[in-house]
């Protein structure tokens, strides 16, 4: 069997690492072809040394870069589209995602989605280039993964609800005051999964679950009252589906990232050697569930409202919540204050029309200028 091609973008973070984990015991199915990241120009240089890809781009930073290295985000298009590429995983952080999605739709590869902020601020624009293109989405977070993994072909007509679950972030059990007040250091504290600071300080607010749901409604043409979001501490049940005849089935497995993006690279097939540890019930013990508690994480709720007001609203949820983190990690606004700026922004710029890309991108800068001089 001819190695089927990949190109890892963002292949420097936290699931660009793990995807080059999992294709290293699998070099006789994929072989690496493009590369890239945003400014770890060091990194790279080690994984180019590793696995000689065929193209190489650093989007920005000052770090000393071959000439043969393409830079600026044009490059991130260029990797998405290349002949030679079958599969393009998609790990870059943030709406910086979207055109390379669109773009990979379009020429027809498999995008393996880790960046779900791509479907969130363009899901209509994503469906519409994979229809034109003949690609496909394949999803990498472990919800969607779990939920396609219980789907398995069935008709979205034969489903009542998805239950997406999350563990409830490091704040699970703060009282609402409290967790307005956590820290940077608190909010990258993580309890069970290991990934960047984005989505971490995301999970810790619960926005990623938000961010979750839109990407379900988009991914698997469900309405939003047919997802329901419920607390799982334990992180072992990754998502469940209810269909109409009130089964429901759920996905398990210790928490790790390699499987579902094995299997996102692998759909519909199963393959041997996805590298995490054995399940063992019994050593996972006790499974319990709890509702979200929404008086101290109002982004979910924000979110979930963004992606039912449509148009560029879910643009809107997605650019304030990635300005406003980032002012987080810099330490100029408290995590109470994310919330704040996003709730801000969604009344500021509601009925902003989000038809086309150029809009879409309007969007997303009024977005993050609101929260910006919000905070001046
Ligand atoms: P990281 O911050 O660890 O990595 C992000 C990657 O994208 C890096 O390679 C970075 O390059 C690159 N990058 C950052 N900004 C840009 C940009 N503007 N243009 C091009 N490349 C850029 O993030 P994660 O790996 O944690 O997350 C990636 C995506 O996957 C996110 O959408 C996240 O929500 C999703 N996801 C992550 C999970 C996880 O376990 N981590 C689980 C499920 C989904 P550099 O290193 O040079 O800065």
């Amino acid at each position: 069997m001819t190695p089927q091609g990949v190109a890892i973008l963002g292949s420097t973070g936290s699931i660009g690492t793990t995807a080059l984990r999992v294709l290293d015991r699998h070099r006789d199915r994929f072989a690496v072809r493009a590369l890239t990241a945003h400014a770890n120009a060091a990194l790279l240089h080690r994984q180019v040394e590793a696995w000689t890809p065929t193209f190489v781009a650093l989007v920005e930073g000052d770090g000393e870069a071959p000439a043969a290295w393409l830079r600026g985000a044009g490059a991130l298009v260029e990797a998405a589209t290349r002949p030679d590429v079958a599969v393009v995983l998609n790990a870059i952080v943030g709406a910086a995602g979207l055109d390379a999605t669109l773009a990979a739709l379009g020429a027809g590869k498999r995008v393996a989605l880790a960046n779900k902020e791509s479907l969130v601020v363009g899901g209509a624009l994503v469906a519409a280039a994979a229809r034109r293109g003949g690609g496909a989405v394949v999803p990498v977070d472990s919800e969607h993964s779990a939920i396609l993994q219980c789907l398995s072909g069935r008709d979205a007509s034969e489903v009542r609800k998805l239950v997406i679950t999350t563990s409830g972030g490091p704040f699970r059990e703060w009282p609402a005051e409290r967790v307005r007040a956590a820290t940077v250091q608190d909010a990258l504290n993580h309890p069970t999964w290991s990934m960047g600071r984005k989505i971490t300080v995301d999970s810790a607010t619960l926005a990623n679950k938000a961010l979750e749901v839109i990407e379900a409604h988009f991914l698997f043409g469900l309405g939003y009252d047919q997802i329901e979001v419920v607390v799982h501490p334990q992180s072992i049940i990754h998502s469940m589906v209810e269909f109409r005849d009130g089964s429901v089935l759920a996905q398990l497995g210790v928490p790790s990232m390699e499987l579902p993006i094995l299997y996102a690279l692998s759909h519909p097939e199963r393959i041997a050697d996805a590298g995490i540890p054995v399940f063992d019930a019994v050593s996972a013990g006790r499974l319990t569930f709890e509702a979200v508690r929404h008086e101290a994480f109002p982004c979910l709720g924000l979110g979930i409202a963004a992606g039912k007001a449509g148009g560029a609203a879910p643009a809107v949820f997605n650019g304030a919540n990635e300005q406003a983190v980032a002012l987080f990690l810099e330490g100029r606004v408290t995590f109470g204050a994310i919330a704040e700026a996003v709730e801000d922004a969604l009344a500021r710029l509601a009925g902003l029309s989000g038809g086309d890309l150029p809009s879409l991108w309007h969007a997303d800068a009024q977005a993050r200028r609101t929260v910006r001089e919000k905070f001046a």
